[in-house]
């Protein structure tokens, strides 16, 4: 018998009241809050192998796998040894450990573009001093990045930014001052006259390109063919540097993440990189590497200042590098079979329905757009009819599967998806899909 449980969530919409007192919105990042969706977030008490478990003791398939760090699924044993034997020794030193080192080596060893790498605590940090070392580097102060690519809540990279500032529908962040947005020019995605347009203009002025190495914060909306190789030739050509924003597509789409998919590159390769959530294992650790002459530039060796208390924390680097380890040739194998095991039986049954939709993907990363033609795009992104896809949401979250709350999100599968969670997956779609209406 398939699972429905009630809208209600007492034991989460309980938790929301006290959460709500004392944290903003009841929330610590806005997308958790359900805003675009509506209803009560469940408020998690344990999770394990591809399931979640709410405060109200309800079971969920996780499609979310907290917006991508648990590629393994929850509290992977081998990961958990790896967290508990190294906390046992301590949980930080504020000196350097050889988990940081081994966490470093591995992620060298799987990205060849990155001869060096810098560790931090999260996303936002990796790409906030990636900027910073680009203007070290050019003397420049402008960054070009593209509407619909998120990368963290950095000031100059949070205009046009997608997901959850498409999910509130803000144009802008209040608070960012307009001194930080005028250094940042907003290019559509997949355009290149429009990023030549930039560049003709303000070449001189550039210091960076950022992009998402294949967008996710939009839904999926990967580089047309010729893009990235169009994005290297034009930052040579007006010595502006690469940055490639691989935190969420890194050692998710492949071993290396999308460069181990699209490159290496004809025109080069970018000159650095950003990652995060998957090479944490769950816990905070992010990094920024690349060029070793560049990154020569970071202090202590260097002018350009960036500093962490728990930069390279022994416990995140644990569970990072296990995580890492774990996921061999036969794990990216099962990604890409369990996403399109799941994602073909969403296309069959929004197309028994008649709902109009169109998946896109990235390795086993993909989303699932409300709407037929091709996303290239921002505004292809926007044009999708969300409201329906909140029906669809909470039917799925009914029948035991959580969905990222957000019609601009990406479904990060896990390998722990066995036969009884994808089950519950094709089981409930027929129900959801008639709830879209
Ligand atoms: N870059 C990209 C591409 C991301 O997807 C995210 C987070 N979703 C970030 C940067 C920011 O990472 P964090 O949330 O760890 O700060």
């Amino acid at each position: 018998m398939s699972t429905h449980y009630p809208p209600e969530a007492p034991a989460s919409e309980a938790l929301l009241a006290r959460a709500t007192a004392v944290i903003p919105g009841g929330v610590n990042s806005p997308v958790r809050a359900f805003r675009s969706v509506g209803g009560t977030p469940r408020f998690m008490s344990s999770a394990a192998g591809p399931w979640l478990t709410d405060a109200d003791g309800r079971r969920y398939v996780d499609l979310v796998s907290s917006w991508g760090p648990m590629i393994l699924g929850h509290a992977h044993p081998e990961v958990l040894e790896a967290v508990r034997s190294t906390a046992a020794d301590g949980f930080s030193f504020g000196t350097p450990s050889e988990h940081e080192v081994a966490l470093a080596e591995e992620i060298v060893d799987r990205v060849e573009p990155v001869e060096t790498v810098r560790l931090v605590n999260s996303g936002t940090e990796a790409t906030m001093s990636a900027i910073r070392l680009a203007r070290g580097f050019t003397g420049r102060s402008v960054i070009v990045k593209f509407a619909g690519c998120y990368h963290g809540h950095v000031d100059s990279l949070l205009a046009a930014a997608g997901s959850g500032l498409a999910t509130f529908a803000l144009p802008d962040s209040a608070g960012v001052p307009a001194s930080s947005a005028a250094e940042t020019i907003v290019v559509p995605y997949n355009d290149i006259p429009a990023l030549e347009a930039a560049f003709a203009e303000r070449g001189g002025e550039i210091a960076a390109v950022i992009t998402e190495a294949c967008p996710g914060n939009m839904g999926v909306v990967p580089p047309q063919v010729g893009f990235t190789e169009a994005l290297r030739r034009v930052t040579r050509e007006h010595g502006a540097l690469l940055i490639s924003d691989e935190v969420m597509t890194g050692f998710r789409c492949s071993r290396a993440g999308w460069f181990g998919l699209e490159g290496p590159y004809a025109e080069g390769s970018p000159d650095l990189f950003t990652f995060g959530k998957v090479m944490g294992g769950g816990f905070p650790a992010a990094a920024f590497g690349g060029r070793a002459d560049v990154m020569a530039l970071l202090a202590p060796e260097g002018p350009v200042y960036q500093a962490g208390t728990l930069s390279g924390n022994p416990v995140a680097s644990a569970a990072g590098l296990a995580t890492l380890r774990l996921c061999t040739p036969e794990v990216y194998a099962r990604l890409d079979e369990v996403a399109h095991t799941i994602a073909g039986a969403v296309t069959e049954e929004f197309t028994r329905a008649g709902v109009p939709h169109r998946i896109q993907w990235a390795g086993s990363m993909f989303s699932v757009f409300l709407r037929e033609p091709e996303v290239r795009d921002y505004t292809d992104a926007q044009d999708q009819d969300t409201a329906a896809f909140g029906r669809f949401f909470h039917g799925m979250l009914s029948r035991g599967v959580h969905l990222p709350p957000s019609a601009f999100e990406t479904w990060f599968v896990s390998a722990a998806l066995d036969d009884e969670a994808v089950e519950t997956i094709l089981s409930a779609l027929p129900g959801a899909v008639a709830e879209i209406g």
